[in-house]
């Protein structure tokens, strides 16, 4: 008889977006005429930029004529894009070799499919409150998780303590959700600990774009000394350059992440990695590739910035409103989330209710990422300038 996953019955319904939704939509209907601005969810809104377009419409050309078209490609990407990979980590102070990168299809796919790597035993350490999927991606593979508490009081960066065990441990920085970065002085102590325990880091570097004060926050975790013996690092061009549809990330595997088994044989996480891929992934398009090519360019870079920086003076609006009204708050510089406490003691699905009913914002609510999230709330600079300052003007008026 057939036996089924059943780790996923330990799953937590997904239901944050969908509950957002739902109560949006309900109140739409009850009030037609409330014009409801919408900062909730993490996508951007700004489309792809000038570079990126022309390299697409070139290769698209390609794949028109026989001479210059493509099939198969290699499955860790091409190396014209692990080149452009490379070069941009170059000018961020970071050396990558080729063969440390592979292009993928985004970070969800490779932060969910990295576990594959790791044996059933591992304690698995994931911040809380969160991105959803380490958690939801260990939970389905029964693994065994424990929670790093994100606070207030440790600025919602927590550090290693006394006595912490942990042999997986997931990184995001800047964060989803909170906007708080790890300094470069904070990830040295925790590839210091990862180093001590032969533990790993899964680093996602998602919004490492965002980072206005390079001196003090690291864009890779390669800036840090020691991080290419115990870390792997996620990346992706969708927050950086507006790819959340079009699809293409990158995933840095160090040569050096050499590890024992039981039996004291050392493999290497990269060659395993490759195995992986070559097994179960048949790379990226052709066409997105060379597109993303275009846009790890010093040119397409810049104009990327340019879209980020539209991004972060609408973070800058929204920060400084809640500054005005004392009220705390992480993010709003080096990343596009702010993330605050909801005013007067409120649970953030109360606080939800309150801004839908009285200004009609939508934010997302902190519980929704995780237990320290219950008297928080995120909202988002993705939107449009207009909607923005609507939207913080209301806030003024409401808080
Ligand atoms: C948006 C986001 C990603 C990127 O996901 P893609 O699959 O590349 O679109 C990765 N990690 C975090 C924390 C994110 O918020």
């Amino acid at each position: 008889m057939l036996q089924l996953n059943e780790n996923y019955l330990n799953l937590q319904q997904n239901y944050l977006f969908s509950e957002v939704a739902h109560r949006t939509n309900d109140y739409i209907a009850a009030h037609p005429d409330k014009p409801v601005i919408r900062l909730g969810i993490g996508d951007v809104t700004k489309p792809l930029t000038k570079s990126t377009i022309e390299a697409l419409h070139e290769s698209v050309e390609h794949m028109a004529s026989a001479e210059t078209f493509k099939g198969y490609g290699p499955e860790q990407g091409y190396d014209f894009m692990r080149n452009a990979v490379v070069n941009y980590y170059k000018r961020h102070g970071a050396c990558v070799d080729l063969k440390e990168v592979f292009i993928s299809d985004g970070a969800k796919s490779d932060t969910g499919n990295i576990t594959d790597l790791f044996g059933p035993d591992n304690i698995v350490l994931i911040p809380d409150p969160v991105y959803p999927v380490y958690m939801d991606t260990n939970t389905m593979n029964g693994r065994n998780i424990k929670f790093l508490d994100a606070t207030k009081e440790n600025g919602f960066t927590p550090m290693p303590y006394e006595g912490l065990e942990a042999d997986i441990i997931y990184i995001c920085s800047p964060n989803n959700p909170t906007g708080a970065a790890y300094t470069k002085d904070q990830l040295k102590v925790w590839v210091d600990y990862a180093l001590s325990r032969n533990a790993i880091i899964l680093f996602d570097a998602a919004y490492e774009c965002f980072i206005e004060d390079d001196d003090i926050y690291p864009h890779s975790i390669y800036q840090i000394e020691g991080a290419k013996k115990c870390a792997i690092e996620f990346c992706s061009l969708s927050k950086t350059a507006g790819f959340t549809g079009t699809r293409c990330g990158y995933t840095i595997v160090p040569l050096d992440l050499i590890y024992k088994t039981s039996d004291g044989t050392e493999m290497s996480v990269n060659s395993m990695w490759t195995r992986r891929q070559t097994t179960k992934f048949n790379g990226v398009p052709y066409i997105v590739q060379y597109a993303a090519a275009a846009t790890l360019s010093e040119q397409g870079i810049k104009e990327c910035l340019e879209n980020i920086s539209y991004y972060k003076e609408n973070a800058r609006l929204i920060a400084s409103c809640l500054s005005k009204k004392n009220i705390t708050y992480f993010g709003g510089k080096n990343s596009p989330y702010i993330w605050f406490e909801c005013p007067n003691g409120m649970e953030s699905w109360e606080f939800f209710d309150y801004m839908l009913n009285e200004i009609q914002v939508i934010g997302t609510p902190g519980a929704g990422f995780g237990k320290n999230g219950s008297h928080f709330f995120r909202l988002t600079a993705f939107g449009n300038r207009e909607n923005t300052l609507e939207a913080v003007n209301r806030l003024d008026s409401l808080l």
